[in-house]
C-alpha cells in the first residue's frame, strides 16, 4: 500500500506538495500529477503562492532554479490569458 507514489491520495499528495516545491524537487514531475488535474491545478496555485510569498518574504532565499522554473510558468499563463480576469479556486 505505501511506497508507490502513484498510489498517493489527493490528501497525502497534498500534505507532500509544499514540500516538494520548496526543496527543489519537480514537483509537477510527480506521477500522481499524471493521474490527477485537480492536484495539477493546485500545484499551478502554490507556485503562484510561492511568488507572491517571496516578495512578501524576500529574505528567504530558495533555490534560483525554483523561482526561474515558477517565474517563467506564471509569465506564460498571464501571456496567455491576459485578458481574462483571475478565476477564483473552486472545490
Ligand atoms: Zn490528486
Amino acid at each position: 500500500m505505501n511506497g508507490d507514489p502513484s498510489k498517493l491520495n489527493c490528501a497525502e499528495f497534498q500534505a507532500q506538495l509544499p514540500e516538494l516545491v520548496s526543496s527543489g524537487a519537480e514537483a509537477a514531475a510527480h506521477p500522481h500529477l499524471k493521474s490527477c488535474q485537480r492536484c495539477r491545478a493546485l500545484l499551478a496555485d502554490l507556485e503562484t503562492i510561492a511568488e507572491a510569498a517571496r516578495q512578501l518574504f524576500p529574505s528567504v532565499e530558495p533555490p534560483d532554479e525554483v523561482w526561474e522554473h515558477i517565474e517563467s510558468a506564471i509569465r506564460q499563463e498571464e501571456e496567455g490569458e491576459s485578458r481574462q480576469p483571475p478565476v477564483p479556486h473552486r472545490p
